[in-house]
């Protein structure tokens, strides 16, 4: 994934304010085990020099394999992701002396070596941008839950599902004629 790891040391010694810009291109990325990527993954990024630390903000736009939720098929979904995530430093980018550890969350690392991997922090925003329920399709018309036919194909010889309390009515009332 060494297309998203970007060296900061001289940017750590630069003034606040300071930033750099970067165009993303990564191909055949693994983000997450239950992500599948097809294809490579694009974006573009800013690294900002802050007090503390750095600040990362930018897009990836990449597509991904998932699975429709009414029919079951896979389907590529095209996702646009913004992100703005913070990097702090784990050693001094002057004297390389270790600083003592962050405790805020949802900060990521600037490693010994002054680089900064921003796979993790895509990979989080990417999942955070998923929708809740998957659909191939606005319309698609899913499967038969009787027989498991996919409706979009066409419709199955399945009669409607009628309500079974209606049916033991229609029995009931059968028996009494
Ligand atoms: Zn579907
Ligand atoms: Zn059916």
């Amino acid at each position: 994934m060494e297309d998203l790891i970007f060296n900061v040391a001289q940017l750590m010694k630069a003034p606040v304010g300071t930033s750099l810009v970067y165009d993303l291109h990564a191909e055949d990325i693994q983000l997450d085990e239950d992500l599948k990527v097809i294809g490579p993954l694009k974006g573009h990024v800013r690294i900002r020099r802050t007090n503390q630390g750095l600040l990362v903000d930018g897009w990836v736009e990449l597509t991904l394999e998932l699975s429709c939720n009414r029919c079951l098929k896979e389907f590529e979904q095209p996702m646009h992701v913004e992100f703005e995530e913070q990097f702090y430093p784990t050693v001094d980018v002057v004297s390389g002396l270790p600083l003592a550890p962050f405790e805020a969350e949802e900060i990521f690392p600037i490693d010994a070596h002054h680089q900064i991997d921003l796979t993790e922090a895509i990979r989080q925003n990417v999942l955070l941008a998923l929708p809740m329920v998957t659909i191939c399709r606005e319309d698609c018309k899913g499967l038969c839950s009787q027989c498991g036919h996919d409706l979009n194909l066409g419709p199955c010889k399945c009669e409607p599902e009628v309500d079974t309390r209606l049916n033991v009515l229609k029995a009931l009332l059968e028996n009494e004629s």
